[in-house]
């Protein structure tokens, strides 16, 4: 069994990676992605399972003493964390995961998972960041310019990423991160393994 590849998606609240990894994931076969455990409010339409496991902070320190979380991070006063079981049997299972998760979050994964790739998501503009953020109209004012004055501190990581995508055109960005994949996909290591068959026809004298 081919073991799947690990992706890191981070940007700055508002960026649109959350649009995004959702489009790319449905025009992608065997790429999935992760669903965070938080102790954030759910938004109007946010569904436990789907968007987030939501879950009270109690339960959050009992996680993380369990060892449940593969990395996990405190966010604008929330805490959020990815689960480690459930990333390795995807991984294990061939599927490819991303995880949308902020660059502390990133670090911490990347020393685990040193064969990951990691991918920042950045708007085309302040003001682009804090006109989605407020077109979304999910969050109060309050929150939203809390994220906006974190937003220039994640941006300030971009540089321990391996791809950087500006979300400008939504259609440019979800086309960049489709050529992301499909090129990890066509690296000779991997190749080797989902081609095993062929290539053994192939080599034959
Ligand atoms: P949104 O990014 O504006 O949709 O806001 P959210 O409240 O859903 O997420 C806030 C930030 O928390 C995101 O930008 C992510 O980078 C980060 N985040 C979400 N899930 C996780 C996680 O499981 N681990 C870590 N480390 N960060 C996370
Ligand atoms: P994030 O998950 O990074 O916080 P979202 O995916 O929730 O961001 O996007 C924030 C808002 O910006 C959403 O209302 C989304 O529809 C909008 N958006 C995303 N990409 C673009 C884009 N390229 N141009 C204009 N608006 C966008
Ligand atoms: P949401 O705002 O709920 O995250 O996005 C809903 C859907 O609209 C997503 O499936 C996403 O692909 C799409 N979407 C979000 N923003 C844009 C955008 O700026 N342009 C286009 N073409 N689609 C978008």
């Amino acid at each position: 069994m081919i073991h799947g590849t690990l992706y890191i998606v981070s940007a700055p609240s508002g960026a649109g990676k959350t649009s995004l990894v959702r489009e790319l994931v449905k025009q992608t076969a065997r790429l999935i992605v992760s669903v965070s455990h938080t102790t954030r409010t759910p938004r109007p339409g946010e569904q436990t399972g789907r968007d987030y496991h939501f879950i009270t902070v109690s339960e959050f320190r009992a996680m993380l003493d369990d060892n449940t979380f593969l990395e996990h991070a405190q966010v604008f006063d929330n805490y959020y964390g990815t689960s480690k079981l459930w990333v390795d049997q995807q991984l294990d299972n061939g599927q490819d995961v991303i995880l949308e998760i902020d660059w502390q979050g990133a670090r911490q994964v990347r020393r685990l998972y040193p064969e990951s790739v990691s991918i920042f998501i950045v708007p085309p503009s302040q003001a682009a960041l804090a006109q989605r953020l407020r077109s979304r109209a999910q969050d109060s004012e309050n929150v939203i310019i809390k994220r906006l004055q974190a937003a220039v501190a994640e941006m300030q990581h971009f540089d321990e990423y391996d791809y950087l995508v500006i979300n400008e055109i939504f259609a440019e960005a979800l086309y960049a991160l489709q050529a992301i994949v499909s090129s990890q996909r066509l690296r000779v290591k991997r190749q080797t393994q989902a081609q095993a068959g062929l290539l053994q026809q192939l080599l034959q004298p």
